[in-house]
């Protein structure tokens, strides 16, 4: 038995079986490349979902870590938990960082995607009460059909995606779906007693949905006009894989209240996310409304400051914009000789390819040819 089929025997014996595998066993990594357990290297297109913009093992990153972890005189090694009863320097110089980039004033540490909505979440209701004055418990937040923001309870609960919510009930009350894309059923689902509207600004996990252009200033419009948040979901689209910073930037005037972050906000080293918003709103979190154990922990918080600094320094937001053109550019040229590739879209080094057939078996080929690439959800 090949080590490839023994390891997988052994994950399937002893895990559950929440993931749909391609087959590989990895062991180590390289910029774009991985190398599997039997020594075959493939390009690695998924980039864990895109928490690998800056590629795996980024040396600088590597370096940021190992530097933290040297013992001193007494052989002390920077701390690696706080918690945050206590403070450090290393999460003091994060919150910093990400201010400075997202444009914003204040900022929530936590671990995974679906935390850092949670907390969005959280924020955007506790705001609605104390702010906007919104009767208690009567809360709305509006989302888009086939959205994908992770998958705690209450996210799940505004899935339109019926695997993600069936048998996971009861749901969380309190969200609105309208078609993504669509300002005027936006327009329609706000009343009085809206927070906010929680919206991917490319639809990643459906398939790489760009909206119309226009939709996301519109939405935006929309929100002010009726004293409304507006929440990106920015988790997937952040740090230059859009070929910007941050997808919300191709807008002309959006300027997201809240916006969160995470996957490749660490370069895929440890988990780390955050929810970022101005004072006005953050401030309505007290101590004791929220938070985690590991969350600004200040190992994940070095090596997370280094990840956004080497997507700036070494420009990966215009290499994302070039070399996705690039990329879609000779996608396209193989599209006019295949009857299975129906679309060809994306922006920056986020390309969704749509095939006539099954995505999962055209993933099993590219695997083949050394190319690990995943099915997103099928189009509908
Ligand atoms: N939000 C978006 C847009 C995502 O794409 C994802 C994950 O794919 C999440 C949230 C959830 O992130 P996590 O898997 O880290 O909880």
């Amino acid at each position: 038995m090949r080590e490839t089929e023994r390891l997988i025997a052994l994950e399937n014996k002893y895990g559950a079986s929440n993931y749909a595998s391609l087959g590989v066993v990895l062991k180590s990594a390289k910029g774009i490349y991985v190398k599997d357990v039997e020594g075959k290297i493939y390009m690695d297109f998924l980039a864990g979902y895109g928490a690998l913009n800056q590629g795996h093992n980024h040396p600088e990153i590597r370096r940021a870590k190992r530097e933290y972890e040297q013992e001193d005189e007494d052989g002390f090694s920077g701390i690696t938990l706080g918690p945050r009863a206590f403070h450090t320097e290393a999460l003091s110089a994060f919150l910093e960082k990400v201010a400075q980039v997202t444009g914003k004033e204040k900022v929530l540490p936590m671990n995974t995607g679906a935390e850092a909505v949670e907390t969005a979440i959280k924020i955007a209701r506790k705001w609605g009460y104390k702010v906007k004055g919104i009767p208690e418990n009567q809360a709305e937040i509006i989302t888009c059909e086939r959205n994908f923001h992770g998958r705690t309870t209450t996210i799940v609960s505004f899935s339109t995606e019926s695997q993600n919510y069936e048998n996971f009930g009861p749901l969380t009350p309190g969200f609105k779906t309208v078609p993504f894309g669509d300002a005027s059923a936006l327009e329609a689902a706000i009343t009085p007693n809206t927070a906010a509207f929680l919206v991917e600004p490319i639809q990643a996990e459906a398939g790489i949905l760009l909206p119309p252009k226009g939709y996301l200033d519109a939405a935006y419009a929309l929100c002010q006009k009726n004293n409304v948040l507006f929440i990106a979901d920015e988790i997937q689209t952040g740090f230059g894989r859009t070929g910007d910073l941050f997808a919300f930037q191709h807008e002309t005037k959006l300027k997201p209240d809240i916006l969160t972050l995470g996957k490749a906000l660490s370069g895929g080293l440890v988990p780390v996310s955050v929810a970022v918003a101005n004072a006005d709103i953050m401030d309505v979190i007290k101590p004791g409304d929220h938070g985690s154990t590991y969350g600004g922990n200040p190992l994940g918080a070095v090596i997370a400051k280094r990840a956004i600094e080497v997507v700036i320094e070494e420009e990966m937001s215009q290499n994302a914009k070039v070399m996705g053109e690039y990329f879609r550019e000779q996608l396209r040229e193989i599209q006019k000789s295949s009857s299975s590739i129906k679309e060809v879209r994306g922006r920056g080094l986020m390309t969704g390819v749509e095939i006539d057939g099954s995505a999962h078996e055209t993933c099993e080929r590219l695997v083949d040819n050394g190319i690990l690439a995943k099915d997103a959800h099928g189009v509908i």
